[in-house]
């Protein structure tokens, strides 16, 4: 039954990408056969995808099979009205994927339609940061986390400066390579932004918000903004410095109350008091008063020396 409703989500996807007038020209860049794909142990699932590793065999090259990492939506269960919405969210996160290149991006490998919707992405070794840093949290220091930090904002400031919002950037979305840089996935909730420095607005919050990372302004009125990816931003430093602890978890009201009042998350033991401050900043209650990417950036440089 399920896969009936993959199929169903794939054959739509496609018709909609036809109507982009994307698939219609005869050589699409991004399109991967199915058949090129030899698929091979799961890596992770989050919200509404599931990750496995796979070795993909470019046709069009002699060249031996790359080790790529495929996303497809999970097992679920045929209800039209939500697969409606997961597929809108998956042919979003296709499409804002494909305008992205840069080294702390994870970058797209290609595209499958047919049968099912599959986003081909490059496989970033050492897998998502959360699980990383509880991992090896006794053998981080504080500059390899410094360089996280560096290589997140050096991505932001790239996202940004495209006016795409990312709206769930956390510890489980950035993803570790081999050599110890990071990258920014899961574009699932990533938005394009109508006006240059705009913001984005919902009518409600979807399924499974991650609220611990929202913004007060998020949490109360579901406006997003390159700002409340700056606080969110606070909390991945929060997440890189407790190595992974999960932070508070409360109901929305109590939330926004606390937030309201100046509680916010307590400095970790290992985070040092200048990076606390710089925390602190991402947390500026009014959106207008916190930094962008490249003054985190310059703050963050500025605490290696
Ligand atoms: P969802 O949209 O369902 O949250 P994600 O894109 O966040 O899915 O991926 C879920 C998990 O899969 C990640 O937390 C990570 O563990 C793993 N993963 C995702 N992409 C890759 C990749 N390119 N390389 C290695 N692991 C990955
Ligand atoms: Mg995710």
């Amino acid at each position: 039954e399920s896969l009936t409703a993959l199929r169903v989500t794939g054959n739509c996807l496609r018709h909609d990408l036809m109507q982009n007038g994307e698939a219609s020209t005869a050589y699409d860049p991004w399109a991967i056969d199915e058949t090129s794909l030899k698929i091979m142990e799961r890596l992770g699932e989050g919200r509404y995808g599931e990750v496995n590793k796979a070795l993909y065999t470019d046709p069009l090259s002699e060249d031996v099979p790359r080790v790529v990492a495929v996303k497809q939506l999970k097992q679920i269960k045929c209800e039209s009205r939500n697969l409606a919405t997961i597929m809108d969210e998956m042919r979003n996160e296709m499409e804002i994927m494909k305008s992205l290149v840069h080294p702390n991006i994870v970058e797209t490998v290609g595209i499958c339609v047919d049968p099912v919707p599959l986003l081909v992405m490059e496989f970033v070794e050492n897998g998502a940061l959360n699980a990383y840093l509880r991992h090896h949290q006794h053998a981080l220091q504080t500059f390899q986390l410094l360089a996280f930090a560096k290589d997140v904002a050096n991505g932001m400031v790239y996202l940004h400066s495209k006016d795409i919002v990312h709206r769930d950037l956390a510890a489980r979305n950035i993803l570790v390579s081999e050599d110890l840089r990071v990258k920014i996935s899961d574009f699932g909730l990533a938005r394009f932004l109508e006006v240059p420095g705009g913001y984005y607005m919902t009518q409600h919050f979807g399924r499974d918000v991650p609220l611990a990372w929202y913004a007060p302004e998020v949490i109360e009125f579901h406006k997003y903004s390159a700002k409340s990816d700056i606080w969110s931003f606070g909390v991945l430093l929060w997440e890189m410095f407790s190595f992974a602890a999960a932070p508070y978890f409360c109901d929305l009201r109590v939330l926004s109350e606390r937030l309201r009042q100046g509680q916010r998350l307590p400095q970790p033991p290992a985070c040092p008091p200048s990076l606390y401050v710089v925390m602190q900043r991402c947390w500026a209650f009014e959106a207008a008063h916190r930094p962008d990417f490249k003054e985190l950036l310059d703050n963050l440089t500025a605490l290696f020396e």
